[in-house]
């Protein structure tokens, strides 16, 4: 068979990351200082663990990483759509140095389109 599909993104290219994470906000505890100042002796917020930020109950979309494409893979394979019933899928997969792989729903060339991405999808959950 041939195979021959245009990728939207390119081996060496830098791509911004999306993951749909919990998200993280300030410590109320501390004002997301990590600490607390009582009587000019400061300690540690024991809410937050001096970390300064709180996991929230939520998981939202969010820009997780920027990474250089390493490798591209194409995956040709037969969906079963019920029955007797196939049909030919085509899923293309950029790799990267730490070993993960992403679809190109979860890549952007820059910055900006990610986190316009992560607005519309975070939308979409609320
Ligand atoms: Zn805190």
């Amino acid at each position: 068979m041939q195979i021959n599909i245009e990728t939207k993104f390119n081996i060496g290219q830098e791509v911004y990351i999306i993951q749909k994470a919990r998200s993280k906000e300030p410590c109320a505890a501390c004002n997301g200082e990590g600490h607390i100042i009582v009587d000019g002796n400061r300690f540690s917020c024991d809410k937050c663990f001096g970390t300064g930020r709180l996991h929230g109950k939520r998981k939202i979309y969010q820009l997780a990483d920027k990474d250089t494409i390493t490798n591209i893979k194409v995956y040709n394979y037969l969906l079963n759509t019920g029955g007797h019933h196939n049909e030919p899928k085509t899923v293309v997969k950029y790799g990267f140095a730490d070993r993960s792989d992403y679809t190109d729903q979860k890549l952007f060339p820059t910055q900006e389109e990610a986190e316009t991405r992560c607005n519309e999808l975070n939308k979409e959950v609320q």
